[in-house]
């Protein structure tokens, strides 16, 4: 039996750097912290957070004293000075490529552009970028139908930016639309590089024709761990799962070559605990199975770098 990785998968660096930052403020005795809204998007994650004393908070007024971590999402920049206000300490973990589409909107709007979000209006990543503006100067959309509503020729200039972790190609149609009823259309590349790894590496995986099954890791609230599901099950029989508990029998019941890859928010040792199921329900010894892992993350981008 083989079980292959994808050669790109699971956390991705801005995730391991909030991780670690949040886990560096306990060890050196940090107390009272709370999380806005899920660290990432993984339940395993938020619990491992609960279970050190860093419970999760949904809203920013709840907040009892002490610190406050800003997730890798980020937030609206308001958020900073309400919390300061609120007597709190701020942690912050937000993605510098998040920052980045913050400072591109931000030099678009300088400019005299529109804004255009691609993404989804309640995910946590487009809220930080619209919540402070005036919601005349933005619009979120993600739909071909959404985008034909709007008369893009009362703009002169737009900028049309991404949620980081979207498949662009699925959005070229809204894009192009835009671009093509507005002159002064332009659209920033914002979509994270991690995101496009592992989505290379989900559809890599896809065509390999040695793989029977692919198992897709990620939490339920996890946009990118879904995107991922997509393209492997475009290609190949694929399932997605939470962890251990999802994965049915029957799926791997005649399969000698399992393909998995995991969301940029899935944990390492869940993704180890998924292989080491998949060895028991097939019944192997654990020695013979080939364990093909070809790559490991880097650990940083260059603007993560500079971070
Ligand atoms: S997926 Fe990309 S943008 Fe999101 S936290 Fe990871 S590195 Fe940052």
């Amino acid at each position: 039996m083989k079980i292959i990785r994808a050669e790109k998968y699971g956390f991705c660096a801005g995730v391991r750097i909030a991780d670690k930052k949040v886990k560096k403020f306990v060890a050196e005795g940090g107390s009272d912290g709370q999380v806005l809204g899920q660290v990432v998007h993984n339940e395993r994650v938020v619990q491992e957070m609960e279970d050190m004393g860093v419970p999760t908070v949904e809203a920013l007024g709840d907040a009892r004293s002490g610190t406050i971590v800003f997730s890798a999402h980020g937030v609206p920049p308001s958020f900073h000075d309400r919390a300061r206000s609120q007597g709190l300490q701020i942690l912050d973990t937000t993605c510098p490529f998040v920052y980045d589409i913050h400072e591109e909107a931000d030099t678009a709007v300088e400019q005299g552009a529109h804004l255009v979000f691609i993404g989804a209006l309640d995910h946590r990543e487009v809220v930080g970028y619209t919540h402070d503006r005036d919601p005349a100067t933005y619009h979120v959309l993600s739909t071909l139908e959404a985008a034909e509503k709007v008369d893009w020729a009362l703009y002169e200039s737009v900028m049309i930016l991404y949620q980081t972790t979207l498949n662009a190609e699925d959005y070229n149609d809204v894009a192009s639309f835009i671009e093509s009823r507005c002159a002064g259309a332009r659209r920033a590349d914002t979509i994270c590089y991690a995101t496009k790894e592992n989505q290379d590496a989900a559809r890599a995986l896809g065509n390999n024709p040695e793989i029977d099954v692919i198992l897709v890791i990620g939490g339920k609230s996890s946009a990118n761990t879904r995107h991922l599901w997509e393209i492997c099950r475009e290609l190949k029989t694929s399932y997605l799962i939470q962890g251990v508990l999802d994965i049915l029998p029957e799926w791997l019941a005649g399969v000698s070559v399992v393909g998995v890859t995991a969301g940029a928010s899935t944990p390492d040792y869940v993704i180890d605990e998924v292989e080491n199921r998949i060895i028991e329900i097939c019944g192997v010894d654990p020695s013979t199975v080939e364990r093909i892992r070809p790559g490991e993350r880097k650990p940083a981008g260059h603007r993560l770098a500079a971070h």
